[in-house]
């Protein structure tokens, strides 16, 4: 009889070794528990080192054809040249976004509970498509739980996605399912001629991911409607109507409108009981593209702004920009799930489940099929770290932060406060320009900023204008850091000055 202790070294004797040294994934228990705990010391010391290394640090031209040139060598390597090779060759040349002095795009830090998921969920290794497994059931408690915070009724389902942009995408194609189906057109002659007619309605403000995700699904730009925002960047309901109904006039199909909680520009929330109704009385899907602002409802500050949100029909929330779970976590919320999986329910003889299952598969409410089970679980576990109150602090933190560097701003007489918010943004511009394009001084001071690595912003067109842009989404970012931003933004703009008096020879 073997111990169970021993049976490692049976499978490294004799014959059974031979076998193993042939299938390379195969490693000694010995060396993977090694490598696993040397693994997680580099990652503890590697997040505590971030704050005081660079912000940023572009990786040398070099290094950029040797990753790109890379080759498969003949014979394998050893399982610790993983760890050595992110060490060497990935690890010192960040984008930044672990850092607290990154305010750049809405790019979070990952949360350490996503990390520690993320790792034994890749162990477990579960798909979350097909078959009924337990992370299949958790993502889609997770799920339920993003649904309930963002306020939408109890009947809502979802799925998770890879981000907010194959979100949008989801909700486009059930939109246009639904659409199609309740006018008789899903198949045959009518659909032709009915899709041929669909026309989409969105905020000016609106993620590009929306565009995109249209012309995914089959609708061209010149059936794209982008609409006015007011002063405030939010999606003006009367300019909404009066263009759906001259397009409805023109014979048009206006199938789905997107309005966007917290726009990736300015942080704007664009008004959702006006479109409801305008939705219901014409008979069109409501998308709220919540990929950043998605959860606002449990910000009681916030939470107004929020009222009717239980009557969209869909709901795009990123937990990875939102709640920092690591990249590769959005989700789309339905409020009657049946119609995603109307949409997306396609079966198939190799895919039968031995037992009738009694709930549709996650594959039946989206485009994969193979699904990573450590999504669902890096999101529970952020979920469960911060717990309702954790969730709701975080996001006052991301709201007095942005409000202390919009104040900070304001009082500098060489800074101009142009936009931003309720979402935690602040867009900004230098009030000397002359002697410069000022869209190309705001530039070349970003840029400055980037390269000095010790902040890090970028810029964005707000009204025409080519602005500073800082978005707050970092739970490591303090008050200093929001010192070192500006005091870096005014070094950067009085060194381009030198620059432009004196060109560089
Ligand atoms: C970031 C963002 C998206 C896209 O989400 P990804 O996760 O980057 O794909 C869509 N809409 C809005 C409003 C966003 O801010």
């Amino acid at each position: 009889m073997t111990h169970p202790s021993r049976d490692h070294t049976l499978a490294h004797s004799g014959e059974e070794t031979l076998l193993l040294d042939h299938v390379a994934p195969a490693a000694h228990p010995k060396v993977v528990r090694d490598e696993l705990i040397a693994a997680a010391e580099w990652v503890s010391q590697y997040l505590s080192d971030l704050v005081t290394a660079p912000v940023s640090r572009p990786v040398p031209a070099r290094q950029r054809a040797l990753l790109r040139n890379a080759s498969l060598g003949r014979t394998g390597s050893e399982l610790g040249r993983v760890l050595d090779f992110v060490r060497e060759d990935i690890a010192p040349f960040p984008t930044g976004n672990g850092h607290p002095a990154f305010f750049a795009w809405i790019n979070s830090p990952p949360a350490p509970a996503g990390l520690i998921a993320e790792l034994l969920g890749a162990a477990i290794n579960a798909t979350c498509g097909m078959g009924e497994n337990a992370l299949m059931d958790l993502e889609r408690g997770g799920v339920r739980i993003l649904a309930d915070l963002a306020g939408l009724p109890v009947t809502a389902g979802g799925v998770l996605t890879s981000g907010g942009s194959m979100a949008n995408l989801l909700a486009l194609a059930t939109a246009r399912t639904w659409f199609l189906n309740r006018r008789g057109s899903g198949d045959g002659p009518a659909y032709d001629r009915d899709h041929a007619r669909l026309t989409l309605y969105y905020s000016a403000q609106a993620h590009m991911s929306v565009a995109k995700a249209a012309a995914c699904i089959g609708i061209p730009a010149h059936r794209l409607r982008p609409i006015t925002s007011d002063p405030q960047h939010r999606l003006d309901p009367d300019a909404l109507r009066a263009a759906v109904d001259a397009d409805q006039a023109a014979g048009l199909l206006p199938f789905c409108t997107v309005t966007t909680l917290g726009t990736t520009a300015t942080g704007a929330v664009d008004p959702l009981e006006p479109v409801t109704a305008l939705c219901r009385r014409v008979g069109m899907w409501h998308h709220a593209d919540g990929a950043w602002g998605g959860l606002g409802a449990v910000v009681p500050a916030m939470a107004p702004l929020y009222e009717g949100v239980a009557g969209v029909d869909s709901l795009t929330v990123d937990p990875h920009k939102t709640l920092s779970v690591p990249v590769g976590c959005g989700a789309l919320l339905v409020t009657d799930p049946e119609h995603l999986h109307t949409a997306f329910a396609h079966r198939a003889s190799y895919l039968t489940a031995c037992e009738p299952d009694t709930l549709p598969w996650l594959s039946h409410a989206t485009i994969e099929l193979t699904r990573p089970g450590t999504r669902a679980l890096a999101l529970w576990a952020t979920l469960q770290h911060l717990g309702r109150d954790g969730i709701t602090t975080l996001i006052e933190h991301y709201l007095t932060l942005a409000d202390r560097l919009r104040e900070k701003i304001t009082a500098s007489p060489r800074l101009e406060l142009l936009a931003g918010g309720p979402w935690p943004v602040a867009c900004f511009r230098l009030t000397d320009t002359t002697g410069s394009d000022p869209d190309a001084l705001h530039t070349r001071v970003a840029h400055h900023v980037q390269t000095a690595g010790r902040a890090y912003l970028a810029t964005v067109t707000v009204d025409g204008r080519t602005v500073l842009r800082a978005c707050l989404c970092n739970y490591r970012t303090t008050e200093s850091d929001l010192d070192l931003l500006l005091h870096e933004v005014l070094h950067a703009a009085d060194r381009d000055r030198e620059a432009q008096v004196r060109p560089p020879r």
